[in-house]
């Protein structure tokens, strides 16, 4: 076996994010190694790393979700630094644990933390205690007794939301509008709690009408340093999954946002947090309510890179390696408008996924426009895996013209044999809603429904 070196980076992930991070640790000058499953063995990004290692079968469980093929993966290969990526195993605590007990570094925040903020309650409790302010309602598990959670819900005041504490991905919530539903949504809502995420406990907090979704990205090091690098606007969602994001979020007071980016930038500095993170919000009626802390790169991250010339992922796993930060606060200017869509290989109006064989692909360019794919022609999309297929990211001096560059490059991308969401963000893109800026986390749901309605 090889030492094991902290100049030598594991990929632990797929796709664009494992080509963002091999890119990343080419301007690093890193050596990279790349994990693939049998079903991306002739990705055209493994190509790009120093070397590439199979870690197992197609389905996730086997590879991309197997913690011991990835310690084995970074062992035999000499990696001292593994880079989760998001999704997978970002966010598992007991990976960063098996990480740490094989003497090899996470690029993300310690098993503990991650465990914390994991915990939406814990979260919660971190949050209030470091001063960010969270949606109304206990920072405390619900009790058994259906009294005693009548008597909660009713201070809070209806509607409430019912959420599991190690909830994710959209679900175990359930939104509960009087009295009379509460019984059977906790039981509900506990059912799936525990079937999903293996974890009983559930919390109450009020339900937001119509917020939107706006976040602040921080990155801290491990010498006590935390920078928050700017905002985000994640509202154009379906069933929680967000399509277009950008940076920054328009028409709120950028005094306020600064305010809130300094508290989240004060609260790594107290949970310890090291690494890069978001701190997720709705934001309604001028004010910010946290909701949960991602603790890993997001898929968003380039609109903040856009408009802050910053390279996260870099800095992320510079971070890592036990270097301090080498920007401040005051350094950090954000220029113009940033917008991504999410291109996915599926359906533009039924949402089912398109896998199979891209047999011609035009990517757009020019200026402003930067596209992160890890596709092209003559690659297959496996059905084992997420749809998405890329990111299209315009800039602009402002919204106008980010949404001009951003309609143009959308316009002039074509990718053959299988189907894409492009149509769909074009639409999404002309919607006046969309155009005017500061829509709620409803309003692409609504569209759609008002689209079907129109053609049915
Ligand atoms: P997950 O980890 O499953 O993504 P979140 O806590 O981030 O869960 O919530 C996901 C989404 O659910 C939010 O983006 C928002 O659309 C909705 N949501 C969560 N909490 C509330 C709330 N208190 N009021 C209104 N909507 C909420």
């Amino acid at each position: 076996m090889p030492d094991i070196d902290m100049n030598t980076v594991l990929v632990a992930n797929r796709g664009e994010i494992a080509l963002r991070i091999i890119r990343a640790c080419r301007r690093l000058n890193l050596r990279v190694v790349c994990a693939f499953s049998q079903a991306d063995r002739g990705a055209p990004y493994l190509q790009l790393a120093d070397q590439a290692i199979c870690i197992g079968p197609a389905p996730a469980v086997k590879s991309y979700l197997n913690i011991p093929a990835l310690i084995a993966a970074a062992q035999a290969t000499g990696a001292g630094l593994i880079h989760p990526g998001y999704g997978f195993l970002s966010e598992r605590p007991e990976f960063a644990e098996a990480v740490e007990a094989a003497g090899l570094t996470l690029i993300g925040p310690n098993a503990r933390v991650m465990a914390q903020m994991g915990d939406k309650v814990q979260a919660k409790r971190a949050m209030i205690a470091t001063g960010v302010p969270c949606v109304p309602g206990p920072d405390s598990v619900l009790p058994d007794d259906p009294e005693a959670i009548r008597q909660i819900a009713r201070d809070i005041g209806y509607p409430v939301i019912l959420k599991a504490a190690g909830g994710g991905g959209g679900r175990g919530m359930r939104v509960v509008h009087d009295d009379s539903q509460l019984a059977d949504a906790f039981m509900l809502t506990r059912q799936e709690a525990t079937r999903f995420f293996g974890n009983p406990d559930i919390y109450i907090e009020k339900f937001l009408q119509k917020p939107r979704h706006v976040e602040i990205q921080v990155l801290a090091d491990a010498h006590g340093n935390a920078l928050w690098l700017g905002d985000r606007d994640c509202s154009m969602q379906r069933r929680h999954q967000k399509m277009i994001e950008e940076a920054p979020a328009p028409g709120i007071d950028r005094a306020l946002i600064a305010q809130i980016g300094e508290r989240c930038a004060a609260s790594c500095r107290e949970i310890g947090y090291v690494g890069a993170g978001t701190f997720e919000f709705l934001y309604e009626d001028g004010q910010f309510f946290f909701i949960e802390m991602n603790t890993r790169i997001q898929v968003e991250h380039p609109v903040t890179e856009m408009v802050t010339g910053l390279d996260i992922v870099a800095m992320q796993i510079d971070v890592a390696r036990g270097n301090a930060l080498t920007v401040t606060q005051d350094q950090i200017v954000t220029r113009g408008h940033s917008i991504e869509c999410r291109i996915n290989a599926e359906d533009p109006d039924s949402f089912a996924p398109s896998p199979g064989l891209i047999t011609a692909m035009h990517i757009p360019g020019g200026p402003g426009i930067r596209v992160d794919t890890h596709v092209s022609a003559g690659c297959d999309i496996p059905a084992s895996y997420d749809s998405m297929i890329g990111k299209i990211i315009a800039h602009g001096a402002d919204r106008a013209e980010a949404l001009a560059r951003i309609r143009s490059a959308l316009a002039e991308t074509s990718v053959s044999g299988v189907s894409t969401n492009i149509p769909l963000h074009l639409q999404m893109l002309a919607n006046p809603g969309f155009a005017e800026g500061g829509v709620s986390i409803h309003h692409l749901e609504h569209w759609l429904d008002s689209r079907k309605a129109q053609d049915a």
